[in-house]
């Protein structure tokens, strides 16, 4: 029997979980059956991911950078990895901007609604805001602070510590370019046979994947807050969705112009991640797939996929920086406010700065839009009218983030004539072919 694609499979799991769920809705007891025996499958799926996220960062970047052979190189693709970056969420941002302000959504709020929604979810949004509140403490150096952890072994313990690890990996990497060669080798060999496991170890995970994504729809469809308020908010999702739809135009477009890859093969090599995000809300649940379907089906060199992927899972969040910039003009629209040109640019900025705060785990995004609305002066309050939406959108948003992820490291690969066609890779031996 002929293998049936990934993407399929998950497009297949997703659609029984969503099928399962609605049908256990229906019996009162349905829904404890599935919080109490399905929904744990869904949570080991996505923790064993998770396991895998830091120490696959940690030998990967190692491996890269130390593949790098000298610091120049690593400053130029990092300077052009950076650069792309910010690059690619400014025009995320704008395009949320021009999105919300054409369609207007808030405007179609009514007092009643409004007063609803807040009392509906006042109990919820109250902790978001602490939470966010939280964040927003902290000075204007504090991002730069963070960056540099005290002690390695905490900050890989916590994965909302990302670019921690990052830092370290790339430190240490950095430490083993400059060493002689003759010492430098066995820690390499130990770092290459490392990744190589944990590769294998995501090759054995993935096969769990389509029921795995089951039993995580079946927990969503069960745990969904009711229609009535999904109306209210239709407008809201509509100008959050058709943004997100522009933006994967917009990668297409930069895939084709400038790889000369076609928008069938860019997206057939890219689905399986797409799906994953989508199932999991979280870029770096989604990172060992990425970089397994950037390698082996579009043909990124290992070297830059290593480096540029991991990167991008932690601070590159187009999709989480269109969203927060739509959410906090529809909050600005539905308190009546009128929002100057002014505080518009400065939304791009902050919307680009929380977005690259943003942790890559479910909900970050909306924690972090407090910084935007608090810098704009719009009602924090507001949070608690887009909370009903935030899950189905924060699958949609995460799914576009890590689609730009795999778009910049195309386009870096290709500036770095480390792009070649997947059936045939002439990697060294260094990289295997597996
Ligand atoms: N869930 C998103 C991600 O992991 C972050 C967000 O909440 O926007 O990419």
């Amino acid at each position: 029997m002929k293998k049936i694609a990934l993407h399929w499979q998950i497009l297949i799991g997703m659609a029984a979980g969503i099928l399962i769920g609605l049908l256990f809705t229906q019996f009162t007891w349905g829904s404890q059956i599935i919080t109490d025996w399905i929904k744990p499958f869904g949570n080991i799926f996505i923790n064993s991911l998770k396991l895998i996220a830091v120490p696959l960062i940690l030998a990967s970047l190692i491996k890269g950078v130390s593949d790098l052979k000298d610091i120049s190189s690593l400053s130029q693709m990092g300077l052009k990895t950076i650069v792309t970056y910010i690059f690619t969420t400014l025009i995320a941002v704008s395009i949320g901007l021009g999105v919300v302000n054409l369609i207007q959504p808030g405007t179609s709020i009514d007092d009643d609604t409004r007063q609803e929604l807040l009392d509906a979810y006042a109990g919820d949004a109250e902790l978001k805001k602490q939470d966010a509140e939280r964040q927003k403490e902290s000075g204007p150096l504090q991002a730069l602070e963070d960056l540099v952890p005290d002690n390695i072994f905490g900050a890989a313990s916590d994965n909302s510590n990302m670019l921690q690890v990052i830092f370290f990996a790339i430190f240490f990497g950095i430490g083993l370019i400059l060493i002689p060669d003759k010492q430098s080798k066995p820690v390499k060999d130990f770092f290459d046979g490392f990744n190589e496991v944990i590769l294998k170890m995501i090759d054995i995970i993935m096969l769990a994947a389509p029921y795995g994504v089951l039993a995580l729809m079946a927990a969503l469809v069960v745990e969904a807050p009711s229609a009535d308020l999904f109306y209210a908010l239709l407008y809201y999702t509509l100008a959050v969705v058709s943004g997100l739809a522009l933006m994967i135009g917009v990668y297409i477009m930069f895939v084709w112009i400038f790889t000369k890859k076609s928008p069938g093969f860019f997206l057939n090599g890219i689905s399986p991640a797409q799906l994953l995000a989508i199932s999991t809300s979280s870029s770096a649940a989604t990172l060992p797939l990425t970089m397994e379907r950037v390698e082996e089906h579009i043909g990124v060199h290992p070297q830059v996929a290593s480096f540029v992927l991991p990167i991008g899972a932690t601070i590159n969040m187009d999709g989480t920086s269109l969203y927060q910039a739509v959410a906090a003009v529809f909050i600005a629209q539905a308190f009546g406010m009128d929002l100057t040109l002014g505080t518009q640019l400065g939304i791009i900025a902050t919307a680009t700065l929380a977005s690259i705060g943003s942790a890559a785990v479910p909900g970050a995004g909306m924690v972090m839009l407090v910084i935007v609305l608090g810098q704009a002066g719009i009602p924090e309050a507001g949070l608690a009218l887009i909370f009903a939406m935030d899950r189905p959108l924060d699958m949609l948003r995460t799914s576009v983030n890590v689609t730009g992820d795999a778009t910049v490291s195309m386009l870096i690969a290709k500036s770095q004539n480390q792009l070649h066609d997947p059936q045939v890779k002439n990697w060294d031996d260094d990289y295997p072919k597996n």
